[in-house]
């Protein structure tokens, strides 16, 4: 680990400037220097160690906020092996940070799975991902918007219950999703935002108003946006609206192609700027698993077909996304920069969860979570706080 790591001759994505042939430096798991070629001096003598980039790109790597399972695990399936499945699995396509997401389930079931997400949240995964704690999504939705997740397991949300979500995670949940219009939500809001969770908006019909007090509260992100909220209209502009009026608040975004048209992806795009943007998988344990043709999800019996899941009558309920796939269709589709689709799926998640100082860009003093990638955003080499964990 206390080998310097001297990554050269790649085009790194610095954050004010693309360099085009770039040097990282790092060292006992975190970034000592970023600049060009002659800017900076390697260390001499023995001990380091070079890794070519020619022809590549080096960027930050990768942060979901928002992810079930993948490579045939699902955070639900609550144990240590299946979230390090899914943190190997993730790391491949240059994830190398991941809150593991939780669906509505019986108290017992949540309970447990909470615990495993914390113990693996201190424990880590030895070739994956960062595991940084659990994001809740349920139970403390509309059951009119509850989308995928189960009737029987919504419950009315509580500051009891909060706590002890918050006490089986052993402190580690980091993102809660839950819906404004709920009674007795904005104390649980307040509640969750001192306990430094992220309050997300999301399985909803909340109106302008109702998102707006939610916001004021502490909410400051909305989930998967488009997906199970109420649509915009002139007269109730709803979450639409209150992103557009209130600007603390950031938005997740499936950025597949299918599940949210382009052009709604455009339109939220052009409201919240690139800076308020969140790329999120939001996928299920059939991504990256090829054997994988049917499966259970909250309930359901999930078909997988090429670029989504969906039930038998042909509903689609899930994505197979992977974040790399994600950041060039934000370019190639939607015409942003390379850096604006970066900074979607790296400083900009840091940003909302609050670990900027550590994590989402390429800056000496922050964490080496540093991945090579080609001009097609093929992962080429993975990096977690120093750790190589994926070369191909
Ligand atoms: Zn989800």
């Amino acid at each position: 680990m206390d080998t310097t790591t001297a990554i050269i001759g790649g085009q790194v994505l610095a954050p004010e400037e693309i360099i085009p042939d770039g040097t990282v430096l790092y060292d006992g798991g975190r970034i000592v220097a970023v600049g060009g070629r002659h800017d900076i001096s390697l260390p001499s003598g023995q001990g380091i160690e070079v890794v070519d980039a020619r022809g590549m790109l080096v960027l930050p790597g990768f942060i979901d906020q928002h992810v079930h399972g993948g490579g045939n695990a699902d955070t639900m399936d609550n144990s240590y092996e299946a979230l390090c499945t899914m943190a190997k699995t993730f790391a491949k396509f240059g994830t190398t940070a991941m809150c593991p997401t939780t669906v509505a389930a019986s108290e017992e079931d949540l309970m447990g799975t909470l615990a495993t997400i914390g113990e693996t949240a201190k424990r880590g995964c030895p070739d994956g991902a960062r595991v940084l704690g659990a994001h809740i999504e349920g139970p403390f939705m509309n059951p009119e918007a509850r989308g995928a997740h189960e009737m029987q397991f919504m419950v009315s949300p509580s500051i009891d219950r909060l706590r002890r979500y918050h006490d089986a995670a052993g402190g580690k949940i980091r993102i809660f999703t839950m819906s404004p219009e709920l009674p007795g939500i904005t104390e649980v809001i307040e509640t969750a935002t001192r306990m430094g969770i992220l309050v997300s908006i999301g399985h909803t019909k909340a109106s302008l108003e109702q998102t707006l007090e939610a916001i004021e509260a502490g909410a400051r992100c909305v989930t998967h946006f488009y997906n199970a909220m109420a649509p915009f209209h002139h007269r109730q502009p709803g979450i639409l609206g209150a992103v557009a009026a209130d600007d603390r608040v950031m938005v997740e975004l499936i950025a597949d192609g299918t599940l949210v048209h382009p052009i709604a992806l455009e339109i939220v795009l052009r409201i919240v700027g690139s800076k308020r943007a969140i790329l999120i998988t939001d996928c299920l344990r059939a991504a990256d698993a090829p054997r994988v043709e049917r499966f259970s999800f909250s309930g359901n019996t999930l078909c997988v077909g090429e670029s989504n899941c969906f039930l038998a009558n042909g509903t689609i309920w899930g994505s197979l996304l992977t974040i790399n796939r994600a950041v060039p269709n934000i370019q190639r589709i939607l015409g942003r920069s390379l850096s604006d689709a970066v900074n979607m799926a790296s400083l900009n998640p840091a940003t909302v969860l609050n670990i900027a100082d550590k994590k989402g860009s390429l800056e000496p003093g922050k964490d080496a979570d540093i991945i090579i990638v080609d001009s097609d955003m093929n992962v080429h080499r993975t990096i977690v706080e120093g750790n190589t964990v994926h070369v191909s």
